[in-house]
């Protein structure tokens, strides 16, 4: 309610967020979070919370009149379709050059993600995180992550002869042709309810479609583990459809934060301002850097440093699909969950996810989100004539992206006899160059942070989330946005509190 006072304050419900909230809370400390994107506890008019990929409705996208899938064609076909404008599950928010796919609701990233829970390889770590201590976070951070999370291995014996996975084989098996090493990669996915859905003993979730606007069962996200574990403690208060639109100091000390509440169709329905003696920014990259670039340039957090807003990047991000031979056939069931990939990171600076295309028919085509050693970094800035935050990314910065997955796709394709599709993204584009899934950076750490997280010249405000991340992590980002949250906090708790 207006005129509260909460000893601690964490913006989003993300991994760094639900890190924040359950460590501060098991230390003994009130936490509350305030999440602008939905609860996601309730059933819709057909029984389910979440929608399905192949019949996107109203649910699945926040606030457009229309999806904006990231595959948006099939077959040169656009499939993208009219929905009622709603606090859906997956905002596709566009800047100059490029969308950013993010999740919206509590749990952030992890209720549309793919799951896919990767430590970077610890010789890639200094790229990773420069100024942090690899032996604390391989010794103590990755493997508390990791536990947390739950992640785990798919059982080998079951990939072998699963439908489901037939395109995973068939990813492999081009891959070893080609001499590249094959890797599988673990995931929150409940493996066990993936093998019952298989049997038909439960129902199906990642063999039904569900992924990117949230998965109905079986997927392990934040309000399964770490939000539930911080629920637990009874320390722990959330709440959705509330957007933090400003944090100033306080001349009692604290901070004042603006909270805007929100009806579905996005219309702001109260705004409140509560104070709090400590305030974790955990709003994701992009939201955490739109936030502290605005409230530096308009004077209300005017001593934040010039690094705020620097240090943009995608991940490296690009996909892509083959089309195989007619014996090649991928399968018509194929589960959502990838669990496979192909490492061409030390050779070529590209890393491949052997990825589904879920659509209930065979296509014979191989799908790869790939994570490239993209250089560039983009910067937000604020945009006082629009009263935005801009973000300097441009289309063609993906290029080097694109040259680092022709090393394992060309090579691939040389040996298969086999082409690129271009069908996908549009009409003959093969590159899906347009967009990403992981933001990182914005709010680096040891550059606009010290190097725990904390925003000098504002005792008690700190950043706990991707975007102190500077701009890429070898591989999928959230093991390593919850690892060092955690670390993060430990330091914090230790010496702040
Ligand atoms: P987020 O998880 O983005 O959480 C930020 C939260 O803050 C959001 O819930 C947001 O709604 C909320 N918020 C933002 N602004 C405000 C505000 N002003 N007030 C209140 N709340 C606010 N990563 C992997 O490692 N493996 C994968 O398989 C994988 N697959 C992905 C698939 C998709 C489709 C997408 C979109 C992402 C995927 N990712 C994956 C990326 C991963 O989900 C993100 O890196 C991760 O969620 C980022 O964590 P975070 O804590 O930084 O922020």
């Amino acid at each position: 309610p207006d005129g509260t006072h909460v000893p601690a304050l964490v913006v989003g419900t993300g991994y760094g967020g639900a890190v924040a909230a359950l460590r501060l809370a098991q230390a003994g400390v009130d936490v509350h979070m305030v999440e602008m994107g939905m609860a996601w506890d309730t059933p819709g008019p057909d029984g389910k919370i979440f929608c399905t990929t192949t019949q996107p409705d109203h649910r699945s996208t926040w606030l457009r009149t229309r999806t904006k899938q990231p595959l948006s064609n099939f077959l040169g076909f656009p499939i993208d379709r009219d929905i009622p404008r709603y606090t859906g599950i997956l905002d596709a928010e566009d800047f100059a050059g490029i969308t950013v796919y993010q999740g919206r609701g509590v749990g952030g990233g992890s209720l549309v993600n793919g799951g896919i829970a990767v430590t970077p390889k610890r010789e890639n770590f200094a790229t990773v995180l420069p100024s942090v201590n690899p032996d604390e976070m391989y010794a103590t951070y990755y493997p508390r992550a990791n536990a947390t999370l739950g992640s785990g291995l798919i059982d080998p014996a079951w990939f072998e002869t699963t439908a489901c996975y037939q395109y995973g084989r068939v990813g492999r098996k081009h891959a070893q042709r080609s001499n590249f090493p094959f890797v599988f990669v673990p995931d929150v996915y409940d493996w066990d309810y993936m093998e019952a859905e298989a049997a038909g003993t439960v129902p199906r979730s990642a063999l039904a479609g569900e992924l990117l606007y949230g998965n109905n069962h079986g997927k392990k996200s934040l309000p399964k583990t770490y939000l539930a574990q911080a629920r637990a403690t009874g320390r722990v208060a959330v709440s959705a459809l509330h957007r933090v639109t400003s944090v100033a100091p306080a001349g009692s000390g604290g901070y004042a934060v603006v909270i805007e509440q929100l009806a579905t169709d996005g219309a702001v329905t109260a705004t409140k301002t509560v104070t709090a003696d400590r305030v974790f920014f955990a709003a994701g990259s992009v939201g955490t850097s739109k936030l502290l670039v605005r409230l530096k340039a308009t004077g209300v957090l005017p001593a934040l440093n010039d690094e705020v807003g620097q240090g943009w990047g995608d991940n490296g991000n690009v996909m892509c699909g083959r089309a195989n031979h007619l014996w090649d056939p991928t399968g018509s069931l194929q589960s959502t969950v990838p669990c496979c990939g192909i490492d061409n990171w030390s050779a070529g600076g590209a890393f491949a996810e052997v990825a589904p295309l879920p659509t209930g028919i065979e296509t014979w085509a191989s799908f790869y989100l790939s994570i490239t050693r993209n250089p560039n970094r983009a910067r937000f800035t604020w945009n006082a004539a629009t009263g935005k935050v801009d973000l300097n990314w441009q289309t063609a910065w993906k290029q080097p992206s694109i040259t680092m997955a022709k090393t394992i796709f060309d090579k691939i394709n040389a040996k298969e006899g086999t082409i690129y599709r271009t069908d996908l993204f549009g009409v003959y584009k093969i590159w899906g160059d347009h967009l990403t899934y992981h933001p990182l950076g914005g709010v680096v750490l040891n550059r606009a942070t010290d190097n725990y997280g904390r925003l000098p010249g504002y005792p008690g405000l700190y950043v706990i989330d991707g975007a102190l991340i500077p701009g890429n992590t070898t591989v999928n980002p959230f093991v390593t946005i919850t690892a060092l949250a955690e670390r993060n906090i430990d330091h914090i708790i230790a010496t702040d509190l």
